[in-house]
């Protein structure tokens, strides 16, 4: 099978789909009235977590889960990443 026709596999998150910061902010936007091609997305951590170099601030990456549920969301490492030659 083409290799584009596949479905993504999702890498297991121990948290369940729906659990994350990022979706928790999404949701109070929309239900505070904004439109969803109003968002743009932008997810740090907020705490130091030196044994695994991480320092408040980082960009925290999206687990597999939010992803998808925030597909129709802009995110600014997309952006970012669009903008890089
Ligand atoms: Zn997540």
């Amino acid at each position: 099978m083409d290799e584009r026709l596949q479905k993504p596999t999702v890498r297991q998150d121990p948290s369940n789909p729906g659990a994350h910061s990022e979706i928790y902010a999404v949701n109070d936007a929309l239900l505070d009235g904004a439109d969803i091609d109003d968002l743009v997305g932008f997810n740090v951590w907020l705490k130091d977590k030196k044994n695994n170099g991480r320092l408040a601030l980082d960009l925290a990456q999206r687990c597999d889960n939010c992803v998808e549920l925030t597909a129709d969301i802009e995110w600014i490492e997309n952006i970012i990443q669009e903008a890089t030659p």
